[in-house]
């Protein structure tokens, strides 16, 4: 399979050199030259077959070239191997028509990990035997950091420096991150907030001097692989509800429009969604740039749901370049504009062709507590605040009777707990394997929120071996 960016002038690349890639240098996201097609049959033929299998089936048009099946099958057992249930996503029935998809049971209790598991193993396939080591720089808010570090912690050829600003996570979420003692994992708490710490990690990516004497990777869902491994679990939950011979409608909480758009994906490749619902929190840029075109960035409000507490959602530009009938020229311009006015607004005629398939909504604080225990008292389920997000969303839109309506159930509800036990008086417990997470010794440095300390930090580290 061919890579072409959305930009139209980096060049076509193969999925190893996209995978190593993350960003083409157009400034634009990589995005498959076309969506391989999967045949009512084939999509059946997924029924009974285990997640590994799917996976299997799924992605191998999009390696072509780059793995054959028996590899992409050994590293899709490692990857999975790792998640704490069998299903690795397992569905959960709630009432008669909402299904929950608990996509939260890998090492680090967020969905990131279906994806970063698998990428990992892509790193480490496609770096083993070389020469050049990679140094993946990342910043997080919380659960991109922890889930990035649990993928490549000891693997050769990779070592990993994630910032997150110091006070500003969770202590599960530091935790998570400061207690991976492999040698090639380097915690950076900043002085500073989320924004000063990816604003250093953008900076380095573009610093002549650092490029010259790293080989930079990101790992953020920009990366196109990482959107790959999500587009599985919508065949595996879809073909468990019926498909292809029913339809089936998702409600994805959306941040970065990454895991919504591998929704998408499974739409192209033919599997019959219903409805994709686009489910945002009160920082709602992809809710009214659907609805009205408004595709303008405000100020962050911070929330309950704090993965998704993002205005500038970059995987939405892979949406607009279909929309755009794939011109890299015309989303060359319409992102230039967007990047010196922070404003864009989205032609009628575009937008149009989205109408068919999503839909959004913007849930409150109040709508998704309100959410939280309604899943607590009508489907027994305690869910965490993203969830609740979606599950909102999901219950709020008018969708046919008799579609089944999946919610992606993104984080594990012990990894916000206190948001859970606002809403529901319970505080879910973490499970047993994370158990002693509170007694693990820490390891991380702190830094001041400057740019050169930070950067100095990094070099040196990097040239110690
Ligand atoms: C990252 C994240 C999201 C948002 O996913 P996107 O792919 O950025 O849209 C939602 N919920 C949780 C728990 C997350 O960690």
């Amino acid at each position: 399979m061919d890579y072409i960016s959305t930009r139209g002038s980096a060049p076509t690349l193969d999925f190893r050199a996209a995978t190593l890639a993350g960003l083409a240098n157009d400034g634009g996201l990589y995005v498959p030259a076309h969506w391989p097609k999967m045949t009512a049959d084939e999509i059946r033929a997924l029924a009974g077959l285990d997640y590994v299998e799917t996976a299997v089936r799924v992605m191998t048009p999009f390696v072509a070239g780059a793995l054959n099946e028996d590899e992409l099958r050994e590293l899709c057992k490692a990857a999975y191997g790792r998640f704490g249930h069998d299903a690795v996503t397992p569905l959960v029935q709630l009432d008669h028509r909402h299904w929950l998809l608990e996509l939260f049971h890998g090492p680090t209790l967020a969905f990131k990990d279906v994806a970063l598991q698998l990428l990992g193993q892509l790193f480490e396939k496609f770096l083993s035997g070389g020469e050049t080591d990679i140094t993946i720089v990342g910043a997080t808010s919380g659960d991109t950091g922890s889930a990035a570090i649990e993928a490549v912690a000891g693997r050769e050829h990779i070592r990993i420096f994630m910032l997150h600003p110091e006070g500003r996570v969770s202590d599960v979420q530091r935790r998570q991150m400061t207690t991976v003692l492999a040698p090639n994992v380097y915690n950076i708490a900043i002085d500073g907030s989320f924004d000063d710490a990816q604003a250093m990690v953008k900076r380095l990516f573009g610093d002549a001097e650092a490029r010259d004497q790293l080989t930079l990777s990101a790992v953020n869902s920009i990366n196109w692989a990482r959107l790959m491994a999500q587009v599985v679990y919508y065949f595996y939950a879809a073909v468990r509800l019926g498909g292809p011979d029913r339809k089936v409608a998702f409600s994805v909480p959306t941040g970065n429009f990454g895991d919504v758009f591998a929704g998408y994906v499974a739409a192209q490749m033919g599997l019959p969604i219903a409805r994709l619902v686009v489910a945002t929190n009160v920082n709602d840029i992809l809710h009214r740039a659907l609805t009205s075109g408004d595709y303008s960035a405000g100020t962050v409000t911070a929330t309950a749901t704090p993965s998704m507490d993002i205005q500038v959602s970059s995987n939405f530009e892979r949406l607009l370049f279909d929309l755009a009938g794939r011109d890299g020229a015309a989303i060359t311009s319409m992102m230039g504009e967007f990047d010196a006015k922070r404003a864009m607004t989205i032609p009628g005629d575009m937008l149009a062709g989205s109408r068919g398939l999503f839909s959004s909504a913007s849930i409150d604080g109040d709508a998704m507590a309100l959410a939280l225990r309604w899943a607590q008292e009508h489907g027994g389920q305690i869910i965490d605040p993203h969830t609740a997000v979606g599950l909102a969303a999901a219950r709020t839109l008018d969708i046919e009777a008799d579609v089944p309506i999946v919610t992606l159930a993104t984080a594990h509800p012990a990894k916000f707990r206190e948001a859970v036990e606002r809403a529901t008086g319970v505080r879910p417990p973490l499970p047993a394997r994370l158990g002693n997470l509170f007694e693990r010794e820490e390891r991380y440095e702190r830094l001041p929120g400057d740019y050169d300390a930070v950067k100095a930090h990094i070099l040196a580290t990097v040239a110690r071996g």
